[in-house]
């Protein structure tokens, strides 16, 4: 099959379509929208397996919003490629699937993957592209900008509609994820700080999100299923505010537990142990030496196959009534308090 695009310049979305292309009776394969940038035809696949009954609960799993975070698509490249080698054969997965509805967007901004842009091809920051605005002043630049698309981090233009990248993943969240009762969302990206962490909502507000005391009972089940795990959970409000998160404009409309999470992986590590690293502006957002990719893809699959089982069994720990008043003050506590008192 010819490809319409140049598979040597984007060798993620090539690894896509060989997963997708070999007819496979338990995946169910689209094309959301397609970008046309520099003469080439790029597809937004979104990839879905498990079972489609909406009393069923769904995890979601998104990456590539960022044109220079690779390694986030790699990552859920790597984990679809498990899941897809292990359908043939792994009974327990099919009966995880039997229970659960995956979804896999794994390259959003084919475009910026292109261009080697962090925005999308018109010069937009997919993640402060949403309508939904900070309520109080964000940090300059960096907290989404309608001064120009020359700068980083542009909005893109006021009242205009969301860019098509920005609104096929609401529109598919929308239909896949928010019409359940319970489903999660893992948006991974690169480039802060050097621990990785997770975000949850809120970045356009310092206001605790309603579901707090679902995201503590989540990340009390991973701190004692993974005693050794090294992600810092927190509200994303206390790293930065932000314009136009799409997540937090998802979670405003959602009608049940949704929990969309953001995996920052802290790259600043990769840099610090390779200082060269700092000279390349892929370097600062993937890690760039071999083995250090590989440890990276293998540490955070563990994590996101542990996200879809918590899906699957949101029942056994979703604390309910008294448990959840209590599960809200600690979660208050944990992430709210006043520096001093934490
Ligand atoms: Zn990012």
């Amino acid at each position: 099959m010819t490809s319409p695009f140049d598979e040597t310049a984007l060798p993620e979305l090539a690894q896509i379509r060989r997963l997708i292309e070999p007819a496979n009776p338990h995946l169910q394969a689209r094309v959301l929208c397609e970008i046309t940038t520099g003469g080439q035809r790029l597809p937004v696949h979104a990839i879905a397996l498990g079972n489609p009954d909406p009393a069923l609960p769904a995890i979601g799993f998104f990456g590539g919003v960022h044109g220079l975070e690779r390694i986030g698509t790699q990552v859920l490249i790597a984990y679809l490629q498990s899941l897809c080698a292990r359908l043939p054969w792994d009974r327990l997965l099919h009966q995880q699937l039997d229970q659960l509805r995956m979804v896999f967007v794994p390259l959003i901004n084919p475009g910026g993957f292109l261009r080697r842009t962090r925005a999308n091809p018109a010069g937009v920051d997919l993640m402060r592209n949403a309508p939904i605005d900070a309520d109080e002043s964000p940090p300059f630049l960096l907290g989404g900008q309608r001064l120009s698309r020359n700068l980083p981090w542009y909005r893109g233009p006021d009242s205009a509609p969301m860019q098509a990248e920005s609104a096929a993943l609401c529109a598919l969240v929308e239909a896949e994820l928010l019409p359940r009762q319970f489903s999660l969302a893992i948006d991974c990206h690169s480039g802060f700080g050097l621990a990785d962490r997770v975000w949850f909502p809120y970045a356009h507000t310092r206001r605790p999100m309603r579901h707090l005391p679902e995201v503590l009972a989540l990340s009390e089940i991973l701190d004692n299923a993974h005693v050794h795990h090294r992600y810092v959970v927190e509200p994303q409000s206390r790293q930065y505010l932000t314009h136009g998160d799409i997540w937090d404009h998802l979670h405003v409309h959602a009608p049940h537990v949704f929990i969309p999470l953001t995996l920052e992986m802290g790259s600043w590590l990769w840099v610090k142990k390779n200082p060269s690293q700092l000279f390349s502006r892929q370097g600062m957002f993937n890690p760039m030496v071999e083995h250090r990719q590989q440890r990276v893809l293998r540490r955070h699959a563990a994590w996101l196959d542990f996200m879809a089982r918590a899906a699957a069994s949101h029942a056994l720990w979703q604390p309910h009534g008294d448990a959840r008043d209590v599960a809200e003050q600690r979660a208050l506590a944990r992430w709210y308090s006043p520096p001093e008192r934490r």
